[in-house]
């Protein structure tokens, strides 16, 4: 115990590995499909969107991955990313429970973002790649990229989700200050577009339509474009193990040991990045650290989705996975937690919760909110609204540490600043904000749009 508040690592101690889960996980990993053949994919269809060494990662049991020192070089930018104690959160809360995060917002984009933008614009840039395209959601993703892509010397297309495209027009010009090309999805550029604006003018767009969008520009660009995914694949997930790996080493600093590790799940990126070094050691070395995923009662994948094979994306263009979902035809209600809006989950972390490895919460958005609200007055950092649902179960978990009188020791990853999130914010503080929770009905009317695959034995 020390009576520090700041847990800093220099430099020398950047990690020089990332950590993939498949070398140690008791599951393995179910095979990815081809969407109209329902066979498993081959190298061949996945390099027509990937540079070959992000699909060898994407595939790889190997336990460490090196990384590359050219990568290494721009995570110096803001890496080792500092771990605090949340004193005065304790104290406002009056919990014996001792609470810390890892603040990812310290990046140049405010999220974890871009520790696998970096990575995935240097492994394209070193396989001869000229230009990149992608979607995004809120634009944590795309600005992410954008800033990578700008580092890199690659072109960058962005399909952004039409709402947040109006609504967050601060993040759409960040992406534009690094040098990225910005269009409102569903746009008339693809033929994917195109079909659903024929059939829904208004449409919003979503983040399975802005994905169908940008596949078909990489896919049917001769070679000249890849695509880049900021979430869900293994690769996406082994690059942000720099968070976790981190987060042990400070945790030494800090002479404790987390009861319960703790992140927010759109995609999984960020709570794997925190959770699977620890669930390594769970594994590996006998500890027992509880790894909680949060997602939002209006996105409920993990807590209310099926386990099951289902396409990445509305168009069903994307590889079929096995993962938990809500159906590919998912449309979301607008809620302001733009990045947990996706219909699916990591592969590898739906596993994972299937065989009860990790433990999944859903939580309301206004108790979200009086999270993020109660953590900015007391650790005046502005949480971006989906870290809130990190914190609200942070929160819970202190709280119920405190009903028992005991000692808990808390950690949980702060993914992002909420500082392009204000009218969320705002739309809370005037008290315009709504619960909500994704209709049952919904989800199995989507169910019976799985597609029907029959693995061979
Ligand atoms: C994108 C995003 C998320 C959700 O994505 P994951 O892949 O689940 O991490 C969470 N927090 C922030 C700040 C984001 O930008």
């Amino acid at each position: 115990m020390t009576d520090q508040t700041r847990f800093l690592l220099n430099e020398t101690n950047l990690p020089k590995f990332w950590y993939n889960i498949y070398a140690d996980s008791p599951v393995s990993p179910t095979p990815v499909l081809h969407p109209g053949t329902m066979e498993p994919v081959t190298p061949d269809f996945l390099s027509v969107l990937f540079p070959m060494e992000l699909i060898m990662q994407e595939i790889s049991s190997e336990r460490y991955i090196e990384i590359p020192e050219e990568v290494r070089e721009i995570y110096k930018l803001y890496r080792p990313t500092p771990l605090l104690r949340a004193r005065r959160l304790e104290k406002a809360l009056g919990t014996p429970a001792h609470i810390y995060y890892k603040n990812e917002g310290v990046s140049p984009a405010g999220s974890h973002k871009p520790n696998t933008a970096i990575a995935q614009a240097y492994y394209n840039k070193a396989a001869g790649t000229k230009a990149l395209t992608t979607e995004t959601g809120a634009g944590q993703w795309g600005s992410s990229l954008a800033f990578a892509c700008n580092v890199f010397g690659l072109d960058l297309e962005v399909y952004m989700v039409k709402i947040s495209y109006q609504q967050k027009p601060y993040r759409r010009n960040l992406m534009e200050t690094y040098g990225a090309k910005v269009y409102a999805s569903p746009t008339d550029l693809t033929n994917y577009g195109r079909s659903v604006l024929a059939e829904t003018p208004n449409s919003n767009g979503s983040l399975g339509i802005a994905i169908s969008e940008a596949v078909e520009v990489a896919a049917t660009s001769n070679g000249t474009k890849k695509y880049s995914l900021g979430s869900v694949l293994n690769h996406v997930l082994l690059h942000q193990t720099v968070i976790g790996e981190e987060a042990l080493k400070q945790m030494d600093l800090a002479n404790e040991y987390p009861d319960v590790v703790i992140g927010c799940v759109g995609g999984g990126s960020n709570f794997a990045g925190i959770a699977y070094p620890f669930l390594r050691e769970n594994l590996n070395n006998g500890k027992r650290t509880r790894l909680v995923g949060v997602e939002p009662t209006a996105t409920p994948s993990l807590t209310k989705g099926i386990y099951a094979f289902d396409y990445g994306d509305t168009a069903k263009m994307a590889p079929i996975v096995k993962m938990h979902t809500l159906g590919h035809d998912f449309m979301p209600p607008g809620i302001h937690a733009g990045g947990l809006r996706y219909h699916g989950m990591a592969p590898s972390l739906s596993a994972l919760h299937d065989a009860g490895y990790i433990d999944a919460v859903a939580v309301k958005q206004k108790g979200t909110f009086e999270a993020a609200v109660m953590f900015a007055k007391a650790e005046g950092i502005v949480p971006a609204p989906e870290s809130a649902h990190a914190i609200r179960a942070a929160i819970d978990e202190a709280l119920d540490a405190k009903a028992r009188d005991e000692k808990r020791v808390i950690l949980f990853n702060l993914s992002g600043h909420g500082h392009f999130d204000m009218a969320a914010y705002e739309t809370y503080l005037s008290g315009k904000l709504e619960d909500y929770e994704y209709p049952a009905e919904a989800i199995r009317e989507s169910m019976s749009k799985l597609p029907k695959v029959t693995l061979p034995a």
